[in-house]
């Protein structure tokens, strides 16, 4: 029964774009009506009509320590005694740059926005005011929030409506941004030469969550650093989805690549609306007030968003036995999908960093875009479905990844396991 959610579905389409306030929630690529939830503990989510799913979603990676977890639901409590904003400096906000600096091994100064697109469309103008020059590189699939420079060739839910290239994105803007395939430095030495002293940055996720979970291959992270202290291109990771993720330093300190500029967002704020970026001292004294290349943000470093950051980045920090346990349980559920898939005498394709995951409807390897569009898409529908009605929650599109907290146990972890047998059973008609 999800007639709760049916009903506001239909009321919020009369007063809500789409009836959602982000794409990808509409369901649109896997067939229904999105389900509208009311609360969430632990590692499940429960609905308007009061049934529980097991949550592979985490709020798109922040709720790192599973759902309501209590330290952060006691911080946020604490804060809310003294006001929800002030708009002047606080304390917190200095703690909470401390701590961000002590952790990501790259970061020696760090701005507060409101959200990853904030942060990266900040740290690209950064990286264009330091260098004087105006084109930057993206790569294929990759999602860097909807700022206008990133909307060509981009990833996540504008991959799955098919608008790559967003209407209302001026052609000015997209012939500054050049693109090319992910995990191709090849690519990227041709678009450098075609461009010489013309591109301020790359950007990219270092591991990408945006098209499915696609790792870096080995030696494209280190290439791309030399390419850039090659040429005086500021390297920027997207650590939106990685940072705090992978490793305490994200994906820098697992790949033990350093970029001139990380963004950061989703886990800084414990599931509150915020996002960062820093990185080297040089590049952000460029920012206002303490340099030219302005940015500012009314709510930004907002008191109850850093109690919350601040809770929840201090018991990551505290405890770094939380990504052995995270790589420990999604390991074992990658290989129990991937003895499902054998005893099914089935061939997909599943990629697995840390605590991010996915399963790709392919028989070839994934690596870039192209190789992840490859993925049979109305069959991903179908396994998302019979997931959904078996009480699990997957991220509703193929090129998203998926994401593991600590709330869930090897028990669960079980459960998932003869779940997604019985998905594949289902949709293959077994
Ligand atoms: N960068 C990456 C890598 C992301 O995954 C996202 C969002 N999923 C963003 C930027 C944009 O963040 P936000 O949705 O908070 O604006």
């Amino acid at each position: 029964m999800i007639q709760n959610s049916q009903d506001l579905f239909k009321r919020a389409q009369r007063v809500i774009p789409g009836g959602v306030n982000s794409p990808v929630r509409a369901f649109r690529a896997v067939g229904g009506n999105p389900i509208f939830m009311a609360s969430a503990k632990g590692p499940y989510l429960y609905d308007e009509d009061n049934n529980q799913y097991l949550d592979f979603i985490n709020s798109w990676g922040p709720m790192i320590l599973g759902h309501a977890c209590e330290n952060v639901e006691k911080a946020v409590q604490d804060a809310l005694g003294n006001s929800f904003s002030f708009g002047a400096p606080t304390r917190r906000e200095v703690e909470m740059a401390e701590l961000i600096i002590s952790m990501v091994p790259s970061v020696e100064k760090v701005r507060m926005v409101n959200s990853g697109t904030e942060a990266t469309m900040s740290a690209v103008r950064v990286a264009r005011g330091y260098t004087g020059k105006d084109k930057i590189i993206k790569f294929e699939g990759c999602y860097h929030g909807h700022g206008d420079s990133f909307l060509i060739s981009a990833g996540s839910g504008a991959i799955t409506l098919g608008v790559p290239d967003s209407p209302g994105v001026t052609k000015g803007v997209a012939q500054d941004t050049i693109t090319v395939p992910y995990n191709n430095l090849e690519a990227v030495k041709i678009a450098l030469e075609a461009n010489k002293g013309q591109v301020a940055a790359i950007i990219l996720e270092p591991v990408v969550g945006n098209m499915g979970l696609v790792p870096p291959v080995r030696g494209f992270l280190p290439g791309l650093r030399d390419l850039c202290d090659q040429e005086g291109i500021v390297l920027i990771f997207d650590e939106v989805m990685t940072g705090f993720r992978l490793a305490k330093g994200g994906a820098q300190e697992l790949y033990n690549v350093m970029p001139d500029l990380t963004t950061l967002g989703k886990i800084i704020g414990g599931g509150l609306p915020v996002g960062a970026y820093g990185g080297r001292k040089e590049i952000m004294d460029c920012v206002a007030p303490a340099g030219p290349v302005y940015q500012a943000g009314t709510l930004s470093g907002n008191p109850i968003a850093m109690a919350a950051g601040y809770a929840m980045l201090t018991y990551l920090n505290e405890h770094p036995e939380v990504y052995p346990y995270l790589d420990n349980l999604t390991s074992k559920m990658v290989e129990g999908m991937r003895e499902n898939l054998t005893q099914l005498n089935l061939d997909y394709t599943i990629n697995q960093v840390g605590s991010m995951f996915s399963i790709f409807f392919t028989s070839d390897p994934v690596t870039d875009f192209d190789s992840a569009k490859q993925s049979d898409l109305a069959l991903f529908g179908q396994y998302f479905n019979s997931m959904l009605r078996q009480g699990i929650y997957l991220a509703p599109s193929q090129f998203e990844t998926l994401f593991v907290s600590i709330a869930l146990t090897d028990k669960l972890a079980d459960q998932y396991i003869a779940a997604n047998l019985a998905a594949l059973h289902e949709i293959h008609q077994l």
